[in-house]
């Protein structure tokens, strides 16, 4: 379980530039002791501060479920940033710090469902990383929906690879669609999204 509101000052143990303006940043223990564990789903609370800079955001954690040693989030940087993400990518550098509330749970997994269907749309995708991980781990069923605007803007294909999870990963490029084309989901209450999958699978590639 998450220990509730911990406030923790990190080490950044690392910084990858992902595709598509995505940071993703590698925060462990500056005397390297494991840190409060977490559940897939869950998120930091991360402290941003630089000059007149003094925010609150949250990141989702995209690291294994099972990794002690260190987290891992993505940072997407918004263009229309009030100082969040913009800072981030801007101060978040290895050997730095960052202090962190967490990790928090809103966002828990269903570990007993039979089978998992995850969908995540860019930096929407951080927690169904971990999610992803988690079931792998259980050894449940399920596939991860993956929509980016292009195989070359995709962020974490390699982590996912690195995972052993690139198989569990339908990839669905929206500039590949073609031209008109549309999302037509369309199910009764006790079936949600098996119709919107025929959709999507349309659209997609592996890999
Ligand atoms: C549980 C949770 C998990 C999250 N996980 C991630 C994650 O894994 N990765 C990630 O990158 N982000 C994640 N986020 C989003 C993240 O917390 C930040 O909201 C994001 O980085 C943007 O912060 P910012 O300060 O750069 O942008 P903000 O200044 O907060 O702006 C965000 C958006 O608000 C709009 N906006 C700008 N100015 C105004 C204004 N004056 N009034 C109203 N709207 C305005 C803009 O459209 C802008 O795109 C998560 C959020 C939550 C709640």
């Amino acid at each position: 379980m998450e220990t509730p509101q911990a406030r923790l000052t990190l080490t950044i143990d690392e910084r990858i530039d992902e595709p598509g303006n995505i940071a993703r940043v590698r925060l462990c223990a500056a005397d390297g002791a494991p840190l409060p564990p977490f559940t897939a789903g869950a998120h930091l609370d991360v402290h941003i501060r630089d000059a007149d800079i003094d925010l609150w955001r949250q990141y989702s954690l995209c690291s294994d479920p099972a990794e002690t040693a260190f987290y891992e989030i993505g940072v997407l940087r918004d263009p229309n940033s009030r100082g969040g993400s913009e800072t981030l990518h801007r101060i978040v550098r290895t050997g730095g710090t960052l202090e962190v509330e967490g990790p928090k749970n809103h966002f828990p997994l269903n570990e007993a469902a039979p089978q998992s269907l995850l969908f995540g749309g860019g930096i929407g995708v951080t927690p169904m990383i971990a999610m992803a991980r988690r079931l792998r781990a259980l050894g449940q069923d399920f596939t991860l929906h993956y929509c980016t605007r292009s195989r070359e803007v995709t962020a974490f294909r390699d982590a996912l690879a690195a995972a052993g999870l690139a198989e569990a990963v339908v990839y669905h490029p929206t500039t590949t669609r073609r031209p008109g084309s549309i999302w037509m989901p369309c199910w009764p209450r006790p079936m949600p999204g098996s119709t919107s999958m025929c959709a999507a699978r349309r659209a997609s590639w592996t890999g």
